[in-house]
């Protein structure tokens, strides 16, 4: 690492305190940039990586609701517009406990590297709210989802920001903001993406993160004249990029043996065939249990409890050739990373943002197996929700195949850059240098080229 870059990282750690998820975010992508830097004196004289660091605008809002026993209840809620240099805002919202401004910049500063790379005009955003969705009853999280877009509605725009769904935001909450919006705005606009087919959703928008993490793995594998047939996966989480994930690596002849939720994981050694999924997707999309029930239904399968005491995930200790981290951030260490490869995993995509540790990355760059960023394997779903913005403003929507062939056509096209992008910084084979680079060059050109702003 360079001078320069040590630098920048204690400059941003000091004027990011407490924000752990951040620094590593940046770090990750500083570490790969320090060999663009060198090569374009330019982007150092413009400033422009300490420009990316800085969020473009902050918001921060008390979102106040009723529960259902007439108590108030207070969350805080977030959007944080990273980056327009190349388009509006875009990104997703996030409602989980844990979410925090550290942890939601990290994500928008991961979106502007990710929505640059989909070759689609998008900047980077990332929103959400502490507000924990589970256990709560459909009205308590309309009049949650109420409050608040009755403060974000005057942040967005469909030409200014458009938000999408993420961690415990998914079709439900997004029917109830976008209500709540056109009510406050009157005006019936592509606001969110992710929105249902019946007013101005796009087909293939669900399946999206998923689908895209498994066509970025089959591209990966395409490299060393492989495919899926036959190969063993470990999946984790057990949501909406899990579950397509699930249903995409099955259809292309592969075999899922492990989900997860906050609870625990379930490993079945017979693998999860179609009939089994759709029990996963009734149970965790319609009845919102705990993925502990697979286990009880099936007797193929293991469940095991999560162990806080425990330094790793045995999730990751179970043998097979690919993985695809799907349920959150950090969720392979160095440990989980050296137990994924002594179990023959080479293939390793991520349908999750940032669910590797930094010791984690090393390990697999060090092994030189065929490790996919999030940035770059999970960009499908911002893909479509940017093809969902492109029907919107047509009016028009596709077919189920236009948009499928698309979404391959840019996972392709995000595995060509970042192959080609590794190779020309003379780091053949390194995903992580060929995503993070490719993805900056287009934005720092574009800050170039409209001044100091
Ligand atoms: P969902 O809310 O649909 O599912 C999240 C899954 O991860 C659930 O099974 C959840 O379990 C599990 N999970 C969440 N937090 C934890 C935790 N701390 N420990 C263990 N398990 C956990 O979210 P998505 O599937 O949409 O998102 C999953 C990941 O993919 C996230 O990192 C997200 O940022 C990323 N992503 C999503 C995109 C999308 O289009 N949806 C696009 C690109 C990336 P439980 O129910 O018990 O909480």
């Amino acid at each position: 690492m360079s001078q320069y870059i040590k630098d920048l990282m204690v400059e941003a750690k000091a004027k990011n305190p407490s924000e752990p998820e951040f620094h590593q975010a940046v770090e990750e992508v500083a570490e790969s940039l320090d060999l663009v830097l060198e090569r374009h004196p330019e982007y150092r004289a413009a400033k422009i990586l300490e420009r990316i660091l800085e969020p473009e605008r902050v918001i921060m809002f008390r979102v106040p609701w009723i529960d259902d026993q007439g108590m108030v209840q207070i969350n805080r809620g977030f959007r944080i517009e990273m980056n327009s240099a190349i388009g509006p805002y875009k990104g997703g919202l996030r409602f989980h406990p844990s979410v925090n401004l550290g942890i939601l910049k990290f994500l928008a500063f991961e979106q502007v590297f990710k929505n640059s790379l989909t070759t689609l005009p998008m900047g980077g955003g990332k929103g959400g709210s502490d507000f924990d969705p589970k256990g709560k009853s459909d009205n308590e999280v309309m009049r949650f989802c109420q409050s608040f877009m009755s403060e974000l509605y005057r942040h967005i725009g469909p030409n200014t920001d458009i938000p999408a769904g993420d961690i415990g935001v998914g079709g439900r909450e997004i029917g109830y903001l976008f209500g709540q919006y056109k009510r406050l705005k009157n005006e019936f606009t592509g606001i969110l993406t992710g929105k249902a087919l019946g007013w101005g959703g796009s087909l293939i928008r669900p399946e999206a993160t998923g689908y895209g993490s498994v066509y970025f793995a089959a591209e990966m594998l395409g490299t060393k004249g492989q495919t899926f047939e036959g190969r063993v996966c470990l999946v984790s989480g057990s949501g909406n990029v899990a579950q397509y994930t699930v249903e995409k690596i099955s259809a292309l002849g592969g075999k899922v043996v492990t989900l997860s939720d906050s609870s625990g994981y379930i490993y079945d050694e017979a693998g999860i065939t179609t009939e089994k999924l759709n029990f996963v997707m009734d149970l965790k999309n319609v009845r919102r249990g705990r993925i502990n029930e697979y286990a009880e239904k099936y007797s193929t399968a293991v469940f095991t409890p999560g162990d806080p005491e425990l330094d790793h995930n045995p999730l990751w200790t179970h043998k097979a050739e690919c993985a695809f981290p799907s349920a959150t951030q950090n969720e392979i260490n160095g440990k989980d990373a050296q137990h994924l490869l002594d179990n023959g995993v080479y293939v390793v995509s991520e349908g999750a943002n940032m669910p590797t540790t930094l010791d984690g990355v090393k390990v697999f760059l060090d092994a030189g197996i065929l490790y996919g960023p999030g940035k770059a394997a999970n960009a499908g779903g911002v893909a479509v929700s940017g093809l969902e913005m492109t029907q919107n403003s047509m009016r028009l929507p596709w077919t189920r195949e236009e948009v499928d062939q698309r979404l391959q056509q840019i996972m392709k096209d995000i595995h060509k850059t970042c192959v080609d992008v590794a190779e020309r910084f003379d780091t053949p084979g390194n995903y992580v240098n060929g995503a993070n680079i490719g993805g900056f060059l287009k934005v720092a050109d574009a800050m170039l080229d409209q001044g100091v702003v």
